[in-house]
C-alpha cells in the first residue's frame, strides 16, 4: 500500500502521509499502548469500555458499574455534557455529573472515559481518565490542540463524514502537541441507509491497524443505534481485529435519558461478555 513518489511525495492508498508523521505506521512502526489506572489499551487483551450514554443520578452510575465490572468491563463510561443533536434534548449534567463519576471511580475502583465538548472545561475533568473527543468535535483544532498540552489519554471518534486522512489528522493535532496518549475510535458514519442510525465501518479497523499504530476501539452503540445491533457487531469488531469495544448500557434503558434504544440493559451486557469470553 506505501508508494515513494520522489523524495518527500508518500502515498498510502490514497491517504497523503507526508503531513501525518507521529500518528502515520510509516514513521513508527511498533503498535503503541495506551495506559490508564493499570488497563492496557492496544495490548493483547480487548479492553471493554461501558455505561450509560449519560450520567443521570449517583444511583445509575453506580448501579451499572458495578454490575459493568462485575461482568468484565474495565472501564466505565458517561456523559457529563451531551452533545445533542437538538437543543431541547437532555444536555447532561454537566459539573454535577462530573462529580458523580469521581465519587463513583472512587467507590467502583474503575478509571472513567467522558466527553469534553469545550477546552474552558478542561479543569473539571481532573479525576477524568480518558478525555472523549466526539464525532461532532472530531475537527475543532482549538479542543484538539488543548488536549495536546495535557496528558490525560484522548478517545478521538471519527467524524460521520470523515475520511480517514482526516481522522489521522485529527489525532496528528493531538500528538503535534506533545500527547501521544490517543485512542482512535470508530462510531458509525453517515450513508444512504436510514434503517440505522449509522453504518459501522467495521473496515476501519484493519485499515487503521494497517495504517497507524495508535489503538483502535468501536463503539457499535452509535454505530448501529439499535440494541439488537450491538451484540453482533461488537463480536464481528473483535474478530476485525479492534483493540476494545465502547458501549452504552443502562441499569434501565427503557428510562434513559439519552440513547436508550441503543443501550444494553446488564443481562444483555452480561450475555455479551460471556460470548466475547468464549
Ligand atoms: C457518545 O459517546 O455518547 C456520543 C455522543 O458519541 P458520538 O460522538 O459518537 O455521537
Ligand atoms: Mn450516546
Amino acid at each position: 500500500m506505501g508508494i515513494t513518489c520522489g523524495s518527500h511525495f508518500v502515498q498510502m492508498g490514497n491517504i497523503m502521509l507526508e503531513s501525518l508523521k507521529l500518528t502515520t505506521r510509516e514513521f513508527h512502526k511498533e503498535n503503541t499502548i495506551v495506559e490508564v489506572g493499570g488497563v492496557r489499551i492496544g495490548g493483547d487483551e480487548p479492553v471493554i469500555i461501558a455505561g450509560p450514554c449519560a450520567v443521570e443520578s449517583y444511583e445509575q452510575m453506580i448501579k451499572t458499574a458495578l454490575a459493568a465490572r462485575k461482568a468484565g468491563a474495565k472501564l466505565l463510561r458517561g456523559g457529563a455534557y451531551k452533545p445533542r443533536t437538538s437543543p431541547y434534548d437532555f444536555q447532561g449534567l454537566g459539573k454535577e455529573g462530573l462529580r458523580i463519576l469521581s465519587k463513583v471511580k472512587k467507590e467502583s475502583g474503575m478509571p472513567v472515559v467522558s466527553e469534553i465538548l469545550e477546552v474552558a472545561d478542561l479543569p473539571l475533568f481532573e479525576d477524568i481518565d480518558i478525555l472523549q473527543v466526539g464525532s461532532r468535535n472530531m475537527q475543532n483544532t482549538a479542543l484538539l490542540k488543548a488536549l495536546g498540552r495535557q496528558n490525560k489519554p484522548v478517545l478521538l471518534k471519527n467524524g460521520v463524514a470523515s475520511s480517514y486522512e482526516e481522522w489521522l489528522a485529527a489525532a496528528e493535532y493531538i500528538m503535534d502537541e506533545g500527547n501521544s496518549n490517543v485512542i482512535l475510535c470508530e462510531r458509525g458514519i453517515r450513508t444512504f441507509e436510514t434503517y440505522t442510525r449509522n453504518t459501522l465501518d467495521i473496515a476501519a479497523v484493519p485499515i487503521m491497524k494497517k495504517l497507524s499504530h495508535l489503538p483502535i476501539i468501536v463503539d457499535p452503540s452509535h454505530g448501529t443505534g439499535w440494541r439488537d445491533l450491538v451484540k453482533p457487531m461488537a463480536l464481528a469488531s473483535l474478530a476485525a481485529g479492534a483493540d476494545g469495544i465502547m458501549l452504552e448500557m443502562h441499569c434501565n434503558p427503557e428510562e434513559a435519558l439519552s440513547d436508550g434504544l441503543q443501550s444494553l440493559d446488564i443481562s444483555e451486557f452480561e450475555e455479551l461478555m460471556s460470548k466475547i469470553r468464549r
